[in-house]
């Protein structure tokens, strides 16, 4: 039985990945009047890994990485109306609604009914709560955890301040390395959901010693039956 069951929200609950995907090509648009210098696709990835200690997740610190990068790769050459389109990107990226997966509010409404549930989810503040309004989910959501980083420090303060033994508790997520290694770590459970598409820095390995507490699944609908019949 487990005292509080967590979700991770993007690439989880809802589609995320796909529209920083789209954000990058409508980049790639924007730079092909300019003669660049370097490899954009590896520039952006370097740029936005060296602005995550700076800047954290979400809209805001990607699209400051990509009009770092526009500058970079251009030798100063973009103009003030492409940074503007740059800019633009990021305000229909807030905007876009939320396309929640398959079976994700029925999956909920009955775990709710049984479980208290959280939702831990890490990028800019305002954005994620305004995701998770818009999404409609938020009454089967006794908590929620809005991170600036998913690490074991992180996952272990939220279980102490909620008083929650990590034996009781179990995380689901789509990403290796921030919703369920250090997960497994703290000695917790985790459910694994493969999103469709993926983040190159969400990536990881899982070690063998940390597979036993450990599951994946095809999609969320297969959740609330893996949870009704734990019975550790
Ligand atoms: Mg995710």
């Amino acid at each position: 039985m487990f005292d509080l069951i967590a979700f991770d929200a993007d690439d989880t609950l809802w589609e995320n990945e796909a529209h920083y995907e789209l954000a990058r090509e409508q980049f790639h648009q924007i730079l092909s009047p300019y003669i660049l210098t370097a490899n954009i696709d590896e520039l952006m990835d370097q740029t936005e890994n060296n602005n995550i200690p700076y800047f954290g997740y979400g809209v805001s610190s990607f699209i400051f990485s990509l009009i770092e990068t526009a500058i970079q790769a251009t030798k100063k050459q973009i103009s003030a109306d492409d940074i503007q389109r740059i800019i633009d990107i990021s305000r229909e990226m807030l905007d876009t609604k939320i396309d929640l997966y398959d079976r994700v509010e029925p999956t909920l409404q009955h775990l709710s009914k049984k479980y208290t549930l959280m939702l831990i989810t890490k990028g800019d503040l305002l954005h994620q709560h305004s995701k998770l309004n818009r999404s409609g989910l938020s009454g089967y959501f006794q908590y929620v955890e809005v991170v600036p980083d998913k690490t074991l420090e992180i996952y272990a303060d939220i279980l102490s301040r909620h008083k929650i033994d990590p034996a009781r508790f179990i995380m689901v997520g789509n990403s290796m390395r921030s919703d369920i290694l250090p997960v497994l770590e703290l000695g917790a459970r985790a459910i694994y959901i493969p999103g469709k598409l993926s983040w190159s820095h969400e990536h990881s390995e899982l070690p063998d010693e940390l597979a036993d507490n450990f599951v994946k699944l095809e999609h969320l609908g297969q959740v609330a039956e893996w949870i009704n019949g734990y019975t550790g």
